[in-house]
């Protein structure tokens, strides 16, 4: 009996086997169930699909490619004024559960071309706006930093909206739309902030904000006369050009134009003093990194001095 028992199953295994061969042999002519989805696609994330052999249950996974963005600028040109991209740019407009919630996309930029040869006679100061350059296409509009300014210095900083610049005599304000440097660090230098016998001079009512550089300068000489940095910086070009010792403020606009303006080295000085207690001291800043450090400085060092007028 127990012979048998053993034969019997040895029978049945092989015809378990016999039959399961016989049912789907290879390869198998599947037969494909409907495409399910398992990841459902967005801008970033493609489409991933899978649908199953009803005869062996092999899985077949289809992926898609993501869907982009959607709503973007189309690829532009750079102008003289205008910067343009090579890629898509914007902000993604796709929302819901497919979007990504308004990603901005910079695309690749492509920095603005600058004007050729402007035309400063034609120059409109109410509105900051220049008329069209040699440039073909040139629609004139704003200059850009790197731009040669009306006295031969080259443009510095730009704001469209204009900034208020507090007049010599600080009775008053001007607007302004550019700051143009000197193409060069002043000559003669590096300067001390003040002579020796004046570092301890308390000068009142210099201040840090753009557009007071002028004032600044005028504070400081007005209590110093000979004090060497504001003196240098005033003393630059034409009087009636009113060239000044810009602001701590100025300055740091001006340090993200330091390649531009040749700036990369060094320390500069302000027209800015420290306040109370710390009144021998001014500020400075460092050109010599990317980094945007404004420091103070005892008055008595010798620094770095680039002239500047806003117009
Ligand atoms: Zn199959
Ligand atoms: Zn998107
Ligand atoms: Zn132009």
């Amino acid at each position: 009996m127990k012979n048998l028992f053993r034969m019997f199953g040895i029978i049945t295994t092989t015809a378990i086997i016999g039959f399961a061969m016989a049912a789907c042999e290879e390869p198998c002519s599947h037969t494909w169930s409907a495409y399910v989805t398992k990841v459902v696609p967005t801008c970033t994330v493609g489409r991933t699909e899978e649908r199953t052999c009803t005869k062996c249950s092999d899985v077949e996974t289809y992926y898609g490619d993501p869907l982009g963005h959607q709503g973007l600028n189309e690829p532009k040109a750079a102008t003289c004024s205008e910067p343009g991209n090579s890629a898509k740019y914007g902000t993604c407009t796709r929302t819901g559960a497919q979007g990504c919630g308004g990603t901005v996309i910079a695309g690749t930029v492509i920095t603005a071309l600058g004007h050729q040869n402007i035309n400063w006679t034609s120059f409109n100061a109410t509105n900051g706006k220049i008329s069209a350059c040699d440039r073909a296409n040139c629609a004139g509009g704003f200059a850009v930093v790197g731009d040669t300014g009306p006295k031969g210095g080259k443009i510095a900083y730009v704001k469209r909206e204009g900034f208020d610049v507090t007049n010599s005599s600080g009775d008053g304000t001007d607007k302004a739309y550019y700051l143009e440097a000197t193409p060069g660090d002043v000559e003669g230098g590096p300067f001390a902030w003040a002579l020796a016998s004046k570092v301890d001079t308390n000068i009142t009512g210099t201040e840090k904000g753009i557009g007071k550089g002028l004032r600044n300068t005028q504070v400081v000489l007005t209590a110093d006369s000979s004090a060497p940095a504001a003196f240098a910086a005033n003393g630059y070009g034409n009087p009636s050009d009113s060239w000044f010792l810009p602001s701590i403020e100025e300055l740091q606009e001006m340090h993200k134009a330091r390649i531009i303006l040749g700036m990369t080295t060094g320390l500069y000085w302000s027209s800015t003093q420290d306040v109370a207690p710390y009144t021998s001291e001014a500020f400075v800043q460092n050109f010599g990194s990317g980094t945007p450090d404004s420091l103070v400085a005892g008055k008595i060092h010798a620094y770095r001095v680039r002239t500047v007028r806003a117009f």
